[in-house]
């Protein structure tokens, strides 16, 4: 059986074979692009390729990219723990066309990469596909050229009322390129509840997109006018755990080899035997975000890429606490994590110190005000008559005791209770409008995500900022 290892390289091996170049993936911090939180695609660090503003010596390549979805537009932190599927890290792997090849040649690399004996010899019968509504061009390429049964190709239109807002048709932003994408799916099986993609049962764990494949065709004036692009390119975007996890034969991303070993690391160093439990795949999960987000320059703090990452260490503290966890933990997974990750941690290794040292401090820090406001929680949570938390509780905590308003939402939760926002919202106003009275506050209440030179890195070669900004 392959090791999540191997299908990386495979990956980029095949890809090679195929005259694209090698590149290695770039920082999580998109240091060119502000109106991106953190990498969270493959093509970011192509962007200005796409867009005809820089050009490379090749026009294909393929990468391992690191992602981190959470916070941002695409933000699937709610997720972990819930799907089989979804990470706040993960490694996108991908292939780019730049205006080289199109259509027809992107479907048969990766048929061929996915299905061949040679390769990673998917029974071909588990793969469904979808193209967008109106691309008949990779309909036909599917159906007559592939030879895949027309009932296991999908048409997928637009969301009611909101053109092209459909997960088949890709846009990089209100103008610019964009263009139709196939989808390939996976089918892990009927013993697990799910539908296929379309379909009101799709978001089940049964049918898993394993690989977004995008045809930028078009590029869209400020009118809203679409016009052909002269030189059409591709963009593509596979999970690497989610193809582990079919290469493996197992249904949830969370027991390939890589989290299987990371959730007996967490077990071991958490002391606890129940390795099926929910909150170890949790922090399984925090800790890649975390010590990566730490390694490529984000430090915790009150606002924009650095409370985004307060919020993802602190839940997993609140995991941590509720396996019964003695003292500080979390930072213990970075070593375990550096050797799971193989080539993929170079940089982390390097950095090891640092990221430790970084999530010891903010864990110890929390830690002082953890119980407390888990005990304020426990005793409101059972006071309450209907599913609401009131708005001024979640801010008490946010406010005294330093529980970001998800990681109240994620105790909740697991109780059916959601916090009445607008409640919570009108608390922080207010406190806002104290703090510009009284204009020596000093503390910046906003959590909004900010993007400004305050999380540029400017590498590790100043240590002693690290205590000044937790
Ligand atoms: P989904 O519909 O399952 O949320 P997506 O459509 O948001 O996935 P894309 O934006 O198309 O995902 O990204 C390309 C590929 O990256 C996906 O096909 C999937 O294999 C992988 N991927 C996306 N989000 C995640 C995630 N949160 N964790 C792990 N892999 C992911
Ligand atoms: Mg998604
Ligand atoms: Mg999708
Ligand atoms: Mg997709």
């Amino acid at each position: 059986m392959k090791s999540t290892a191997e299908i990386r390289q495979n990956f980029l091996d095949f890809f090679q074979s195929k005259g694209h170049e090698v590149v290695a993936s770039s920082s999580l911090v998109p240091h060119n692009d502000p109106t991106l939180l953190f990498t969270n695609a493959g093509m970011n660090q192509f962007k200005d390729i796409f867009l005809g503003i820089d050009k490379r010596s090749y026009t294909r390549a393929t990468t391992s990219q690191r992602c981190v979805r959470a916070g941002g537009k695409h933000n699937d932190l709610d997720n972990v723990g819930y799907t089989a599927r979804h990470h706040t890290f993960f490694e996108m792997l991908g292939n780019f066309s730049f205006g080289d090849y199109f259509k027809r040649d992107a479907i048969y690399f990766a048929w061929e990469l996915l299905t061949s004996e040679k390769w990673f010899n998917i029974p071909k019968e588990k793969l469904t596909v979808t193209v967008y509504e109106t691309d008949d061009e990779a309909f036909s390429i599917w159906e007559n050229e592939i030879g895949i049964p027309k009932e296991r190709i999908i048409r997928i239109g637009d969301n009611k009322g909101a053109p092209y807002a459909s997960d088949n048709f890709w846009q990089m932003g209100d103008t610019g390129p964009c263009g139709p994408c196939t989808e390939i799916f996976y089918d892990h099986g009927d013993h697990i509840w799910g539908g296929p993609p379309g379909s009101a049962e799709e978001d089940g764990d049964r049918f898993i997109e394993i690989w977004n494949i995008v045809f930028m065709q078009f590029n869209r004036n400020s009118n809203g006018i679409m016009e052909p692009l002269p030189k059409p390119s591709v963009d593509t975007g596979m999970g690497l755990e989610r193809i582990a996890a079919v290469l493996q034969h197992v249904n949830s991303n969370y027991e390939i080899d890589l989290f299987k070993k990371l959730i007996q690391e967490a077990a071991k160093i958490i002391e606890t035997s129940d390795l099926e439990s929910k909150s170890l795949r949790v922090i399984a999960d925090h800790i890649r975000s975390c010590a990566f987000l730490i390694s490529d320059g984000v430090l915790p703090s009150n606002e924009g890429r650095g409370y985004v990452l307060r919020r993802i260490i602190r839940r997993a503290v609140r995991h941590g606490h509720m396996l019964g966890a003695k003292g500080i933990f979390f930072y213990k997974l970075v070593k375990p994590l550096i050797d799971v990750m193989d080539i993929a941690a170079t940089e982390l290794n390097q950095n090891r110190k640092i990221v430790e040292d970084t999530l010891k401090i903010e864990e110890e820090q929390f830690l002082k005000t953890l119980e407390r406001g888990l005990f304020l929680l426990d005793q409101e949570l059972v006071k309450i008559t209907g599913t609401i938390l009131p708005g001024d509780v979640a801010f008490k905590l946010y406010d005294t005791y330093g529980f970001p308003l998800d990681l109240t939402a994620d105790v909740c939760r697991e109780k059916n209770i959601t916090i009445d926002e607008s409640g919570f919202n009108q608390c922080m106003e207010e406190q806002r409008k104290r703090a510009r009275e009284s204009s020596s506050f000093s503390v910046d209440y906003s959590n909004v995500i900010k993007l400004d030179d305050k999380t540029e890195f400017l590498g590790y070669q100043d240590t002693e900022s690290l205590g000044k900004v937790i």
